[in-house]
Protein backbone atom coordinates (compact mmCIF):
# COMPACT_ATOMS: atom_id res chain seq x y z
CA UNK A 1 0.00 0.00 0.00
CA UNK A 2 1.21 3.49 -0.85
CA UNK A 3 2.30 5.61 2.21
CA UNK A 4 3.29 8.78 2.51
CA UNK A 5 6.08 9.95 4.54
CA UNK A 6 6.16 13.56 6.96
CA UNK A 7 7.41 15.60 4.07
CA UNK A 8 5.83 13.72 1.11
CA UNK A 9 2.35 15.07 3.57
CA UNK A 10 3.17 18.53 3.34
CA UNK A 11 3.65 18.68 -0.27
CA UNK A 12 0.66 16.60 -0.49
CA UNK A 13 -1.77 18.84 1.47
CA UNK A 14 -0.52 21.68 -0.84
CA UNK A 15 -1.64 19.75 -3.88
CA UNK A 16 -5.11 19.03 -2.42
CA UNK A 17 -5.84 22.45 -2.07
CA UNK A 18 -4.80 23.59 -5.61
CA UNK A 19 -6.80 20.91 -6.79
CA UNK A 20 -10.12 21.72 -4.57
CA UNK A 21 -9.66 25.29 -6.13
CA UNK A 22 -9.83 24.17 -9.57
CA UNK A 23 -12.90 22.33 -9.26
CA UNK A 24 -14.29 19.66 -11.37
CA UNK A 25 -10.99 20.06 -13.85
CA UNK A 26 -7.21 19.51 -13.14
CA UNK A 27 -4.92 22.02 -12.36
CA UNK A 28 -2.68 22.82 -14.83
CA UNK A 29 0.86 21.82 -14.74
CA UNK A 30 1.75 25.85 -14.82
CA UNK A 31 -0.68 26.06 -12.14
CA UNK A 32 0.95 23.58 -9.90
CA UNK A 33 4.45 24.20 -10.44
CA UNK A 34 4.22 28.16 -9.64
CA UNK A 35 2.48 27.34 -6.12
CA UNK A 36 4.77 24.36 -5.34
CA UNK A 37 7.78 25.10 -6.60
CA UNK A 38 9.94 22.33 -4.64
CA UNK A 39 8.54 19.81 -6.94
CA UNK A 40 10.33 18.95 -10.06
CA UNK A 41 7.79 17.76 -12.84
CA UNK A 42 9.36 15.58 -15.69
CA UNK A 43 5.89 14.32 -17.11
CA UNK A 44 2.24 15.55 -17.74
CA UNK A 45 -0.29 12.42 -17.77
CA UNK A 46 -2.54 13.98 -16.66
CA UNK A 47 -3.60 16.09 -19.79
CA UNK A 48 -4.65 14.10 -22.69
CA UNK A 49 -3.34 15.00 -25.59
CA UNK A 50 -0.85 13.61 -28.42
CA UNK A 51 2.38 15.28 -28.28
CA UNK A 52 3.74 14.32 -31.79
CA UNK A 53 1.17 16.31 -32.85
CA UNK A 54 1.74 19.32 -30.99
CA UNK A 55 4.98 19.14 -32.40
CA UNK A 56 3.59 18.84 -35.95
CA UNK A 57 1.73 22.32 -35.69
CA UNK A 58 4.37 23.80 -34.20
CA UNK A 59 6.64 22.84 -36.93
CA UNK A 60 4.15 24.34 -39.18
CA UNK A 61 3.54 27.58 -37.14
CA UNK A 62 7.51 28.24 -37.28
CA UNK A 63 7.33 27.62 -40.85
CA UNK A 64 3.69 29.60 -42.20
CA UNK A 65 3.71 32.07 -39.95
CA UNK A 66 6.95 33.27 -37.90
CA UNK A 67 9.33 32.82 -40.32
CA UNK A 68 7.68 34.17 -42.76
CA UNK A 69 6.39 37.41 -40.66
CA UNK A 70 2.81 36.60 -41.19
CA UNK A 71 2.21 36.06 -37.71
CA UNK A 72 1.64 39.95 -37.70
CA UNK A 73 -1.64 39.70 -39.37
CA UNK A 74 -2.94 36.70 -36.94
CA UNK A 75 -2.54 39.06 -34.59
CA UNK A 76 -3.58 42.21 -36.09
CA UNK A 77 -6.34 41.37 -38.28
CA UNK A 78 -10.19 40.09 -36.96
CA UNK A 79 -10.03 36.28 -38.28
CA UNK A 80 -13.37 35.12 -40.52
CA UNK A 81 -16.47 34.94 -38.95
CA UNK A 82 -17.95 31.23 -38.23
CA UNK A 83 -19.32 30.25 -41.43
CA UNK A 84 -16.07 30.98 -43.29
CA UNK A 85 -14.29 28.29 -40.91
CA UNK A 86 -16.86 26.22 -40.93
CA UNK A 87 -16.43 25.94 -44.67
CA UNK A 88 -12.46 24.64 -44.05
CA UNK A 89 -13.49 22.24 -41.69
CA UNK A 90 -16.65 21.54 -44.28
CA UNK A 91 -13.37 20.80 -47.01
CA UNK A 92 -12.38 17.76 -44.24
CA UNK A 93 -15.21 15.87 -43.26
CA UNK A 94 -17.57 15.99 -45.81
CA UNK A 95 -20.42 17.61 -44.30
CA UNK A 96 -22.19 20.76 -46.06
CA UNK A 97 -20.69 23.94 -43.97
CA UNK A 98 -24.08 24.93 -43.15
CA UNK A 99 -24.40 21.93 -40.99
CA UNK A 100 -21.13 23.04 -39.36
CA UNK A 101 -20.79 25.51 -36.26
CA UNK A 102 -17.38 26.19 -34.92
CA UNK A 103 -16.60 26.60 -31.26
CA UNK A 104 -13.71 28.45 -29.52
CA UNK A 105 -12.71 24.87 -28.02
CA UNK A 106 -15.41 22.65 -27.61
CA UNK A 107 -16.59 23.23 -24.36
CA UNK A 108 -18.31 26.60 -25.52
CA UNK A 109 -20.20 24.34 -28.15
CA UNK A 110 -21.27 21.92 -24.97
CA UNK A 111 -22.54 25.01 -23.28
CA UNK A 112 -24.12 26.35 -26.57
CA UNK A 113 -26.34 22.96 -27.20
CA UNK A 114 -26.72 22.02 -23.27
CA UNK A 115 -28.10 25.65 -23.34
CA UNK A 116 -30.60 25.70 -26.00
CA UNK A 117 -31.20 22.79 -27.33
CA UNK A 118 -31.27 20.34 -24.24
CA UNK A 119 -35.00 20.82 -23.11
CA UNK A 120 -37.31 18.50 -20.95
CA UNK A 121 -34.94 15.81 -20.00
CA UNK A 122 -31.14 14.65 -20.33
CA UNK A 123 -29.79 11.01 -20.10
CA UNK A 124 -26.11 10.95 -19.43
CA UNK A 125 -23.90 8.37 -18.81
CA UNK A 126 -21.51 7.74 -15.80
CA UNK A 127 -18.72 8.39 -14.94
CA UNK A 128 -18.02 11.01 -17.89
CA UNK A 129 -17.02 14.63 -19.15
CA UNK A 130 -18.38 17.11 -16.47
CA UNK A 131 -19.40 19.63 -18.50
CA UNK A 132 -22.34 17.96 -19.85
CA UNK A 133 -24.45 17.67 -16.62
CA UNK A 134 -22.66 21.19 -15.07
CA UNK A 135 -24.04 23.21 -18.17
CA UNK A 136 -27.41 21.98 -18.47
CA UNK A 137 -30.08 24.48 -17.36
CA UNK A 138 -31.60 24.39 -14.17
CA UNK A 139 -35.18 23.25 -15.76
CA UNK A 140 -33.49 20.39 -17.22
CA UNK A 141 -34.13 17.40 -15.55
CA UNK A 142 -30.38 15.73 -15.75
CA UNK A 143 -31.08 11.38 -15.68
CA UNK A 144 -27.83 9.92 -14.93
CA UNK A 145 -27.64 6.30 -16.77
CA UNK A 146 -24.63 4.26 -14.89
CA UNK A 147 -21.97 2.69 -16.78
CA UNK A 148 -21.40 -0.76 -15.11
CA UNK A 149 -18.67 -1.48 -13.23
CA UNK A 150 -19.37 -4.99 -13.85
CA UNK A 151 -18.74 -4.08 -17.56
CA UNK A 152 -15.71 -2.37 -17.27
CA UNK A 153 -17.86 0.77 -17.17
CA UNK A 154 -18.39 -0.04 -20.93
CA UNK A 155 -22.18 0.40 -22.86
CA UNK A 156 -24.71 -2.48 -22.98
CA UNK A 157 -26.08 -1.59 -25.91
CA UNK A 158 -29.96 -3.07 -25.46
CA UNK A 159 -30.03 -2.12 -21.57
CA UNK A 160 -29.10 1.25 -22.07
CA UNK A 161 -31.92 1.15 -25.03
CA UNK A 162 -34.78 -0.10 -22.92
CA UNK A 163 -33.36 2.49 -20.37
CA UNK A 164 -33.47 5.59 -22.70
CA UNK A 165 -37.07 3.74 -23.89
CA UNK A 166 -38.21 3.89 -20.65
CA UNK A 167 -37.37 7.75 -19.20
CA UNK A 168 -38.15 9.22 -23.21
CA UNK A 169 -35.64 11.97 -22.97
CA UNK A 170 -35.69 14.61 -25.51
CA UNK A 171 -31.51 14.85 -25.38
CA UNK A 172 -28.77 11.75 -25.16
CA UNK A 173 -24.96 12.09 -24.53
CA UNK A 174 -22.41 9.90 -25.57
CA UNK A 175 -18.87 10.10 -25.37
CA UNK A 176 -17.39 8.33 -27.76
CA UNK A 177 -14.70 6.77 -26.78
CA UNK A 178 -15.65 8.04 -23.21
CA UNK A 179 -13.78 10.06 -20.38
CA UNK A 180 -12.40 9.07 -18.34
CA UNK A 181 -12.18 5.36 -19.05
CA UNK A 182 -11.64 5.14 -23.01
CA UNK A 183 -14.74 2.63 -23.29
CA UNK A 184 -15.16 2.62 -27.37
CA UNK A 185 -18.83 1.83 -29.29
CA UNK A 186 -18.04 0.77 -32.48
CA UNK A 187 -19.78 2.00 -35.05
CA UNK A 188 -22.38 -1.19 -35.56
CA UNK A 189 -23.52 -0.97 -32.49
CA UNK A 190 -23.60 3.22 -32.56
CA UNK A 191 -25.63 2.65 -35.46
CA UNK A 192 -27.40 0.74 -34.08
CA UNK A 193 -28.37 3.13 -31.11
CA UNK A 194 -29.18 6.02 -33.34
CA UNK A 195 -31.33 3.84 -35.10
CA UNK A 196 -33.42 2.95 -32.45
CA UNK A 197 -33.97 6.40 -31.13
CA UNK A 198 -35.47 8.81 -33.62
CA UNK A 199 -37.95 9.79 -31.48
CA UNK A 200 -35.41 11.97 -29.56
CA UNK A 201 -34.37 15.28 -30.05
CA UNK A 202 -30.82 15.61 -29.94
CA UNK A 203 -28.15 12.88 -29.70
CA UNK A 204 -25.29 13.90 -29.26
CA UNK A 205 -22.33 12.12 -29.53
CA UNK A 206 -18.69 13.91 -28.63
CA UNK A 207 -16.05 11.99 -30.18
CA UNK A 208 -13.24 14.35 -29.09
CA UNK A 209 -11.08 11.27 -28.81
CA UNK A 210 -12.42 9.65 -31.97
CA UNK A 211 -8.70 9.92 -33.43
CA UNK A 212 -7.31 7.35 -31.00
CA UNK A 213 -9.91 4.68 -32.05
CA UNK A 214 -10.12 1.83 -34.07
CA UNK A 215 -11.51 -0.83 -35.28
CA UNK A 216 -8.95 -2.65 -37.38
CA UNK A 217 -5.11 -2.51 -37.73
CA UNK A 218 -5.14 0.36 -40.43
CA UNK A 219 -6.22 2.43 -37.50
CA UNK A 220 -8.65 3.82 -40.17
CA UNK A 221 -10.41 6.36 -38.79
CA UNK A 222 -14.03 6.30 -37.89
CA UNK A 223 -16.60 9.55 -37.38
CA UNK A 224 -20.41 9.72 -36.46
CA UNK A 225 -20.46 12.51 -38.71
CA UNK A 226 -21.42 9.43 -40.95
CA UNK A 227 -24.40 9.02 -38.73
CA UNK A 228 -25.62 12.59 -39.19
CA UNK A 229 -25.75 11.92 -42.81
CA UNK A 230 -28.89 9.44 -42.35
CA UNK A 231 -30.13 10.94 -38.87
CA UNK A 232 -30.73 14.88 -38.18
CA UNK A 233 -31.26 15.06 -34.57
CA UNK A 234 -27.78 13.65 -34.24
CA UNK A 235 -25.17 16.53 -32.73
CA UNK A 236 -21.70 15.20 -33.39
CA UNK A 237 -19.29 17.77 -30.89
CA UNK A 238 -15.44 17.35 -31.48
CA UNK A 239 -12.89 19.00 -29.56
CA UNK A 240 -9.19 19.27 -31.54
CA UNK A 241 -7.50 19.99 -28.07
CA UNK A 242 -6.78 16.12 -27.65
CA UNK A 243 -5.46 14.49 -30.90
CA UNK A 244 -4.12 17.45 -32.71
CA UNK A 245 -2.22 18.51 -28.99
CA UNK A 246 -3.30 22.38 -29.31
CA UNK A 247 -5.82 22.82 -26.15
CA UNK A 248 -4.41 26.60 -25.86
CA UNK A 249 -5.41 27.41 -29.54
CA UNK A 250 -9.33 26.74 -28.49
CA UNK A 251 -10.60 24.83 -31.70
CA UNK A 252 -13.53 22.31 -31.77
CA UNK A 253 -16.25 22.25 -33.96
CA UNK A 254 -19.81 20.51 -34.39
CA UNK A 255 -22.15 18.75 -36.79
CA UNK A 256 -25.26 19.27 -36.50
CA UNK A 257 -29.03 20.27 -38.19
CA UNK A 258 -28.66 24.04 -40.55
CA UNK A 259 -31.76 24.75 -38.20
CA UNK A 260 -29.42 24.56 -35.34
CA UNK A 261 -26.30 25.86 -36.44
CA UNK A 262 -28.42 28.62 -37.90
CA UNK A 263 -30.42 29.52 -34.26
CA UNK A 264 -27.00 29.55 -32.65
CA UNK A 265 -25.27 31.94 -35.13
CA UNK A 266 -28.79 34.07 -34.53
CA UNK A 267 -27.36 34.68 -30.96
CA UNK A 268 -23.75 35.34 -30.99
CA UNK A 269 -20.46 33.53 -31.67
CA UNK A 270 -19.70 35.51 -34.92
CA UNK A 271 -15.95 35.80 -34.48
CA UNK A 272 -15.24 33.56 -31.38
CA UNK A 273 -12.38 31.77 -33.29
CA UNK A 274 -8.98 33.27 -32.64
CA UNK A 275 -6.73 34.14 -35.63
CA UNK A 276 -4.52 31.01 -34.35
CA UNK A 277 -7.43 28.65 -34.24
CA UNK A 278 -8.45 29.99 -37.78
CA UNK A 279 -4.51 29.24 -38.88
CA UNK A 280 -5.28 25.59 -37.62
CA UNK A 281 -8.56 24.78 -39.35
CA UNK A 282 -7.12 26.23 -42.42
CA UNK A 283 -4.09 23.97 -41.85
CA UNK A 284 -6.31 21.17 -41.44
CA UNK A 285 -7.63 20.68 -44.63
CA UNK A 286 -4.02 21.34 -46.46
CA UNK A 287 -3.22 17.89 -47.96
CA UNK A 288 -0.09 17.60 -46.91
CA UNK A 289 -0.49 18.60 -43.16
CA UNK A 290 -2.88 15.73 -43.31
CA UNK A 291 -0.61 13.37 -44.41
CA UNK A 292 2.35 13.91 -41.63
CA UNK A 293 -0.97 14.01 -39.06
CA UNK A 294 -2.02 10.62 -40.19
CA UNK A 295 1.68 9.27 -39.42
CA UNK A 296 1.63 11.12 -36.00
CA UNK A 297 -1.43 9.87 -35.19
CA UNK A 298 -0.77 6.19 -36.11
CA UNK A 299 2.78 6.33 -34.31
CA UNK A 300 0.98 7.76 -31.20
CA UNK A 301 -1.80 4.96 -30.97
CA UNK A 302 0.71 2.20 -31.40
CA UNK A 303 2.51 3.60 -28.42
CA UNK A 304 -0.73 3.87 -26.64
CA UNK A 305 -1.51 0.59 -27.31
CA UNK A 306 1.52 -0.64 -26.62
CA UNK A 307 1.73 1.23 -23.04
CA UNK A 308 -1.85 0.40 -21.90
CA UNK A 309 -0.81 -3.72 -22.56
CA UNK A 310 2.42 -2.85 -20.42
CA UNK A 311 0.38 -1.18 -17.22
CA UNK A 312 -1.89 -4.17 -17.62
CA UNK A 313 0.69 -6.33 -16.26
CA UNK A 314 2.07 -4.12 -13.42
CA UNK A 315 0.53 -5.72 -9.60
CA UNK A 316 -1.73 -4.32 -6.76
CA UNK A 317 -3.77 -2.14 -10.42
CA UNK A 318 -6.71 -2.81 -12.48
CA UNK A 319 -6.28 -1.50 -15.80
CA UNK A 320 -9.67 -0.87 -17.96
CA UNK A 321 -10.15 -1.22 -21.81
CA UNK A 322 -9.77 1.76 -23.38
CA UNK A 323 -9.29 2.94 -27.18
CA UNK A 324 -8.90 6.52 -26.23
CA UNK A 325 -5.12 7.64 -25.45
CA UNK A 326 -5.20 6.97 -21.89
CA UNK A 327 -5.79 4.45 -18.99
CA UNK A 328 -8.36 4.34 -16.11
CA UNK A 329 -7.00 2.42 -13.25
CA UNK A 330 -8.12 1.18 -9.88
CA UNK A 331 -5.71 0.80 -6.90
CA UNK A 332 -6.91 -2.65 -5.79
CA UNK A 333 -4.14 -2.90 -3.00
CA UNK A 334 -5.90 -0.32 -0.66
CA UNK A 335 -3.87 2.81 -1.30
CA UNK A 336 -6.17 5.78 -2.15
CA UNK A 337 -5.99 7.73 -5.31
CA UNK A 338 -4.73 11.08 -3.30
CA UNK A 339 -1.95 9.54 -2.06
CA UNK A 340 -1.22 7.68 -5.47
CA UNK A 341 -1.61 11.36 -7.23
CA UNK A 342 0.73 13.05 -4.95
CA UNK A 343 3.06 10.04 -4.15
CA UNK A 344 3.56 9.63 -7.99
CA UNK A 345 3.85 13.65 -8.50
CA UNK A 346 6.10 14.23 -5.43
CA UNK A 347 8.73 11.02 -5.85
CA UNK A 348 8.40 10.79 -9.54
CA UNK A 349 7.73 14.07 -10.82
CA UNK A 350 4.72 12.37 -13.38
CA UNK A 351 1.14 14.41 -12.44
CA UNK A 352 -1.65 11.91 -13.01
CA UNK A 353 -5.42 12.39 -12.32
CA UNK A 354 -7.40 11.67 -9.41
CA UNK A 355 -10.80 9.63 -10.44
CA UNK A 356 -12.03 10.81 -7.12
CA UNK A 357 -14.08 13.32 -7.91
CA UNK A 358 -16.16 11.58 -10.85
CA UNK A 359 -19.87 10.90 -10.17
CA UNK A 360 -20.24 6.75 -11.14
CA UNK A 361 -16.82 5.78 -10.21
CA UNK A 362 -16.99 3.72 -7.40
CA UNK A 363 -13.39 2.98 -5.86
CA UNK A 364 -9.41 4.64 -5.73
CA UNK A 365 -9.00 5.21 -9.77
CA UNK A 366 -6.61 7.78 -11.33
CA UNK A 367 -6.36 8.59 -14.91
CA UNK A 368 -2.82 7.97 -16.87
CA UNK A 369 -2.28 9.64 -20.39
CA UNK A 370 -0.05 8.13 -22.79
CA UNK A 371 2.64 10.27 -23.97
CA UNK A 372 5.90 9.74 -26.00
CA UNK A 373 7.54 6.64 -26.07
CA UNK A 374 10.36 7.82 -23.73
CA UNK A 375 7.85 9.67 -21.00
CA UNK A 376 5.77 6.37 -21.40
CA UNK A 377 8.70 4.04 -20.09
CA UNK A 378 9.55 6.67 -17.41
CA UNK A 379 5.44 6.22 -16.21
CA UNK A 380 6.20 2.50 -16.01
CA UNK A 381 9.44 2.67 -14.26
CA UNK A 382 7.90 5.02 -11.59
CA UNK A 383 4.89 2.13 -11.25
CA UNK A 384 6.74 -0.84 -11.35
CA UNK A 385 9.36 1.18 -8.34
CA UNK A 386 6.43 2.16 -6.69
CA UNK A 387 4.32 -1.21 -6.85
C1 LIG B 1 -11.46 17.80 -23.26
C2 LIG B 1 -12.84 17.48 -23.68
C3 LIG B 1 -13.66 18.46 -24.26
C4 LIG B 1 -13.26 19.92 -24.32
O1 LIG B 1 -12.46 20.24 -25.32
P1 LIG B 1 -12.00 21.72 -25.70
O2 LIG B 1 -12.08 21.70 -27.17
O3 LIG B 1 -10.62 21.86 -25.22
O4 LIG B 1 -12.94 22.70 -25.09
C5 LIG B 1 -14.92 18.08 -24.72
N1 LIG B 1 -15.36 16.82 -24.57
C6 LIG B 1 -14.62 15.86 -23.98
C7 LIG B 1 -15.17 14.49 -23.84
C8 LIG B 1 -13.34 16.16 -23.52
O5 LIG B 1 -12.61 15.23 -22.91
Amino acid sequence: MIELTLEENLIASKIKKIKYESGSHSPSLFTISEQIPELTIKVDACFLSNPYATELFIKYLKEDLIETNKLRDVLEFYPSQNNIIAGFVSDVINVDKKNIFVGNGAVEIIQAVMQRFVKRKAVINIPTFSSYYEFANDDTEVVYYQLEKENNYEICVEKYLSFIKDHNPDSIIIINPNNPNGGYIPYKDLFHIVNELKEINNIIIDESFIHFAYENMDYSLISATDLFKNFKNVIVIKSMSKDFGIAGVRSGYAVMDEAKVLELLKNGYLWNSSGLSEYFFNLYRRRDFHEKYELVRKKYIKNTSDFIHKLGNISNIKVYPSKANFALIELIDGSTSADFVSKMLIKYGIYTRTGSDKIGLTGEFIRIAARTEEENQIILDALNDLF
